[in-house]
């Protein structure tokens, strides 16, 4: 066989294609050309790197910054058999010479070391030698005093590239503003600006965020669904995460507590049975969580509001690194947003008070719009999503009740206007409200024509409105003041009475726990905990964690297919000759005796085999269940009552229906649009506007059709020219 990436992708690492971009930065790292690659958590930067390594005749030397990540790497590596060491800290003076010998024997293709230990002098004698190919650099972000993690030692790497100019460079990180990318670039001397940037959507996160209610049943009732799962969930302080632990714990559940007040022993141990899978739930501070590589964490939860959107993302993000679904949830309190403050006021820098004051709107503004949420997020990273609805995040699964609130919006907007847009919301609630305080008193704002005419909402009520009029854009909050500006948008309203709608400020929502879980895959649960708990004792056994032996894709691969033989098993995900040779005859004795004892007709599932695709298996049963109720005669009201789930959600499961190929019957969905719109002019307006965005055609019809009622409409239309065709 010839050695081509593609080849040792199938036949190394198991897997049937490449991801985007992988093959195409692969290529140019062969070519020798520089490249600098951003792509999210999980996005699987590491191929990138070491496909290359494995072809290229000479050394590759991977940069990392965290010890515990390196470790994890190499294991993973030499779970394949590639050969592949690390030099740092942690090795005894032993080990430090074995490694060193391999390097001199140049039995190693890749070595990886922390930046601070490779300009030390016994370092640079036993690579100076070498046949350097390729440098790879970690977490390159840490290169930029831009980025959010700046390390010094990161801006020596130059050198390196000096001392080894024939190698080539790539640096990978998940986080980099366009700022961040060119400084990488030039720190490390690129010749020509080659940035491979992936988008920052991680697909298979469900993002939702709701306002806390009851906090302890509300986080209950989402870990219910996440049962024998891994998962973090994030606290705000030291004290309430030991008491939350501690509360989960007498609940019943498998749970440890971290943050940086434990004594570094307890702290490391605590994350060693996380990542080993030895307890299955880490509740946690924002000190938890760097240098955690660990695939199979099925759900992060946040019971407090992080501090701005980028920590948010970062925290999610260790979630579903192996692609596969993971559920994110947010609960956030007004209490929260005030805790915020406090600790923003404590800030000595006033342009820090500042910049972090806005973060934290931003990130309030992501937790209570209704719009998807995901449209949101990257437009903060500044990627444009390019569709109106993601349909995995709680705003694009439920239809929010609207309030019109063109009185209350009127009334706040031209009190802005009378305190000449100088002043933040509070102020201009106070004014609102009749305030009596001193400032405001002082500045003559008692006399104004707006001053008491909103007694009827609370501050509270106030403020919530407030944001939701900056989130529709009436307002804007001055970058450096933190006043608020009317905007053309504002004049409408005031001036022209165009209606302002916001969603009803969440009472008590039974929040969204109505939905399906994420989770509900394909695969024989029973044989997947059998092939679990294998994999467990393998692992115990090499002191290595569950994952390093197999992810557990791989598992519900086999759990899904039943694989008879070794053949069939280089068909199973991540599996490659390797691990084959290694472990398919141990998990394949236990497939076999399962099949046995279920009487399970294993050709079944050889011949309808699938190739093994990264792609998930997602047919949610209750998708094709209420697909098929539809079909059968069944209302949609009737469905709703059936499962206990809001209209627009039995609507979605009916859209994914259609998208997985099924049709439903036309005059069914007929019978569930509302007369009062005119059809004719809504199949025109699909016709010349087309039906995969609504956006377009909700504002051909100035917004007077409903979004719940265009989605059922534009399944009628597709059903229909369905049956055109
Ligand atoms: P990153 O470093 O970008 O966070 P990793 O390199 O750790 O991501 O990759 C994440 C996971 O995806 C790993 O388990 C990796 O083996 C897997 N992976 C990478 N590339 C592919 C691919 N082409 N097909 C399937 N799985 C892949
Ligand atoms: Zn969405």
């Amino acid at each position: 066989m010839t050695l081509t990436p593609l080849a040792l992708l199938k036949n190394t690492f198991g897997y049937a294609e490449f991801r985007p971009l992988q093959n195409e930065i692969i290529d140019r790292v062969l070519q020798k050309r520089d490249t600098l690659v951003v792509m999210p958590t999980g996005g699987g930067k590491s191929l990138c790197y070491q496909i290359p390594a494995l072809l290229f005749d000479g050394l590759t030397l991977v940069i990392s910054p965290l010890i515990s990540l390196m470790q994890d790497q190499v294991a993973q590596l030499k779970q394949l058999e590639i050969p592949a060491a690390y030099l740092n800290s942690t090795l005894s003076a032993q080990e430090f010479q074995d490694t060193a010998q391999a390097v001199r024997e140049k039995k190693l293709k890749m070595l990886y070391m922390a930046p601070e230990g490779l300009f030390s002098e016994r370092t640079l004698a036993l690579l100076q030698p070498l046949k350097i190919d390729c440098i790879a650099i970690d977490e390159a972000h840490c290169i930029s005093e831009w980025g959010h993690d700046f390390r010094p030692e990161y801006r020596q790497l130059v050198q390196i590239r000096k001392t080894f100019d024939s190698a080539v460079c790539i640096a990978l990180t998940a986080t980099a503003t366009e700022r961040v990318q060119k400084d990488i670039m030039s720190s490390l001397e690129f010749k020509t600006d080659s940035a491979f940037v992936a988008s920052f959507d991680r697909k298979n996160l469900f993002l939702r965020m709701t306002e806390k209610q009851d906090q302890t049943a509300q986080l209950i009732s989402f870990l219910k669904q996440h049962p024998e799962q891994s998962g973090i969930i994030y606290c705000f302080s030291r004290q309430q995460t030991n008491e939350l632990s501690s509360y989960l714990k007498q609940a019943g559940y498998s749970v440890l507590p971290y943050h940086a007040g434990l004594d570094n022993a307890t702290r490391k141990e605590n994350q060693e049975r996380f990542v080993r899978d030895d307890v299955q739930i880490m509740v946690a501070t924002i000190a938890f969580g760097m240098g955690i590589d660990k695939p199979n964490i099925r759900f992060v939860a946040h019971v407090d509001l992080p501090k701005n959107i980028e920590s948010y993302y970062q925290q999610i993000g260790r979630a579903g690194r192996d692609g596969l679904d993971a559920d994110c949830l947010l609960l956030y309190g007004y209490g929260d947003i005030a805790k915020n403050r406090y600790f923003i006021d404590q800030k000595e820098n006033e342009s820090e008070r500042r910049i972090a004051t806005i973060h934290l709107q931003a990130m309030v503004q992501l937790a209570e719009t209704h719009v998807c949420r995901r449209i949101l997020l990257l437009d903060y990273f500044g990627e444009s999503y390019g569709k109106d609805h993601c349909g995995k995040c709680d705003n694009c699964l439920e239809s929010k009740e609207l309030q019109d609130v063109t009185e209350a919006a009127q009334k706040f907007l031209s009190c802005v206007k009378r305190t000449e847009e100088r002043f933040g919301a509070g102020h201009v609630i106070d004014v609102l409200r009749g305030s009596e305080n001193r400032r405001l008193l002082n500045l003559g704002h008692q006399h104004l024509s707006t001053y008491g005419i909103g007694k009827e909402f609370s501050k509270q009520d106030w403020q919530y409105l407030a944001r939701q009029f900056i989130s529709k854009g009436l307002l804007r909050v001055d970058p450096e003041y933190g006043s608020l500006k009317l905007t053309a948008r504002a004049q409408e309203v005031l001036f022209k009475e165009a209606p302002v709608e916001v969603v009803a400020k969440p009472q008590h929502r039974q929040s969204e726990m109505d939905m399906p879980s994420p989770q509900e895959t394909e695969y024989d649960p029973k044989l997947f905990e059998l092939l679990r708990s294998r994999r467990k004792t393998l692992a115990d056994g090499q002191g290595v964690p569950p994952y390093v032996i197999f992810p557990d894709k791989t598992l519900m691969d086999m759990a899904a297919r039943y694989p008879q033989n070794s053949n069939d098993m280089m068909n199973i995900f991540g599996v490659g000759a390797v691990r084959n040779k290694r472990y398919g005859p141990i998990f394949l004795r236990i497939i076999t005796a399962y099949c046995q004892e279920h009487e399970i007709d294993r050709d079944r599932y050889r011949t309808n085999r699938a190739p093994k695709k990264d792609t998930t298996p997602k047919k949610s049963p209750r998708t094709t269940q209420i697909g098929e109720s539809f079909a059968g005669g069944r209302s949609i009201r009737e469905l709703q009552d059936l499962y206990k789930i809001k209209r627009s959600t039995v609507i979605h499961h009916l859209q994914d229906y259609i998208m997985q190929g099924n049709s439903l019957p036309c005059a069914f969905l007929q019978k569930e649009l509302d007369p009062q719109f005119d059809q004719r002019a809504l199949q025109e307006a699909f016709d010349t506007l087309g039906a995969r965005f609504l956006k377009p055609v909700f504002e051909h019809f100035n917004g007077k059709i409903p979004y719940e009622e265009l989605h059922l409409q534009r399944l009628h239309y597709v059903c229909k020219r369905k049956r055109a065709d």
